[in-house]
This record gives structure tokens, C-alpha cells and sequence, in this order.
């Protein structure tokens, strides 16, 4: 079982609050042989809890993360936050690190993993890196839009190539480096689009782009992800 995070918000006023996740996550779990289980955010204190029963967690894109919570005040550009959604996901990642267990982040995931660890994110890429790419295309999620490249050698370029062209759904990124992660994708302007836990002693991957919504090459991240919780 794979554990697939998902975000808890209402949509519009007057709407209920309700757990919401895009399907594409779970069908790409399933499409690579994994069983997906969503979870929906709940109190930190139960992150081992529920990880207990499963072999790989996914942490999956939406808002944008506190700023607080990587130690800067909030800036203007930065969008919607729903921060029990942050500190339920820190506590997640942390919790299957103590026990060695697979993490996958995806667009906000590689953003939340990079402060779990202890790095900082851009909270606006269009007001912060005037001279950056468009990363949030408005085309379609599934349009490939910008080329990265990845480390030769990691587990990146191993699994989508060493060039690969991405789609591009994000307006944040991550700015410093968490500690023990290594930088394995960039876009052309230099924007990190991958990371990897720089060790064997656990496997940990983000991609900032959607690989959910591709075909192809892409489908390889979540094999791994169901790889990795086989072993
Ligand atoms: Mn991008």
C-alpha cells in the first residue's frame, strides 16, 4: 500500500470542507502495480499511525506552504495556504524517515520535502526570478512545456532521462537546499526541478513537475515508488 496525501479545504463559501485529491495520483499508483490509500490531513501527532500499515508515502501538489515554516514572513505572490495541511505533511515525511520509507514528492511535494528537511523555498517564481521561465502554463496538465535536465547517474536520469521535457504547473520553488538532498533536475533558467536524498540509506525523490498527468517515461517514477516499497 502506498499512502497518498491529500488536501482538506472547501472550494467556495458555503461549501463543506471535503477531502480532495486529483485522481490522477491514484490511478498512477494503481497503473504501476501499487495500491494507493488516501489520506487526508489529520493531527501531526498521528503521522506514524498512519503510516504504519503502508510502504511508500506520496506527498502531492496543491497550495502553497507557510512561510513561517521555512522562517520568512509572507510575501506578496504567495497564494492560498492551508498550513494543518504543511505541518501534517512535515510530520509524515519525518515519520518515514525514522523508519527508512520510500518518499515521492510532487510539485508542492518536493516543496514540503525540502522543508521538512530544513531548507527554504521562492514563494512567487514571476516576482522573485523576474528573468525565470513561465512555470505555470496555462496549456494544459498534460503538455510538456519547458526541458530539464537531470544528474547523469541519479536515480532521475536513470528513470526519465538525462533530458527529459516536463509540464509546469507551479509558482513556487524551492530556493536553499535542504540538507542531504542533492540537486538531480534543473530547468533552462536554472530553477530546481529535482531532488534526491543524497544517501542509499533511504529513498527519497521530488520532482517539482506532474508526472501523474504524462504518459511515457514518466510512468517510471511511480514504478520506482512501487519498487522501492517492495524491498
Ligand atoms: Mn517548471
Amino acid at each position: 500500500m502506498v499512502a497518498v496525501t491529500a488536501t482538506t479545504r472547501s472550494e467556495s463559501s458555503g461549501e463543506p470542507p471535503r477531502v480532495r485529491l486529483n485522481a490522477a495520483y491514484v490511478d498512477a499508483v494503481a497503473r504501476a502495480g501499487g495500491v494507493p490509500v488516501v489520506v487526508p490531513v489529520l493531527d501531526p501527532a498521528l503521522a506514524a499511525s498512519v503510516l504504519a500499515p503502508v510502504r511508500a508515502l506520496i506527498v502531492t501538489g496543491g497550495e502553497d506552504v507557510a512561510p513561517d515554516l521555512f522562517g520568512e514572513e509572507p510575501r506578496p505572490g504567495l497564494g492560498r495556504v492551508v498550513r494543518a495541511r504543511d505541518v501534517w505533511e512535515i510530520a509524515l515525511i519525518h515519520a518515514a524517515r525514522d523508519r527508512a520509507l520510500p518518499v515521492f514528492g510532487v510539485c508542492r511535494g518536493i516543496q514540503v520535502l525540502n522543508v521538512a528537511l530544513g531548507g527554504t523555498l521562492l514563494q512567487d517564481i514571476p516576482r522573485e526570478c523576474p528573468g525565470a521561465l513561465v512555470h505555470h502554463q496555462p496549456e494544459g496538465r498534460d503538455v510538456r512545456s519547458h526541458p530539464v535536465a537531470c544528474l547523469p547517474g541519479s536515480r532521475l536520469a536513470r528513470l526519465v532521462g538525462e533530458a527529459a521535457t516536463v509540464n509546469s504547473m507551479h509558482h513556487q520553488a524551492i530556493a536553499r537546499v535542504a540538507p542531504g538532498l542533492t540537486v538531480t533536475a534543473t530547468a533552462p533558467d536554472g530553477m530546481i526541478e529535482g531532488v534526491e536524498w543524497h544517501g542509499t540509506d533511504w529513498w527519497a525523490v521530488g520532482v517539482q513537475w506532474h508526472p501523474e498527468e504524462l504518459d511515457g517515461r514518466d510512468a517510471a517514477l511511480f514504478s520506482a515508488v512501487v519498487e522501492a516499497a517492495a524491498r
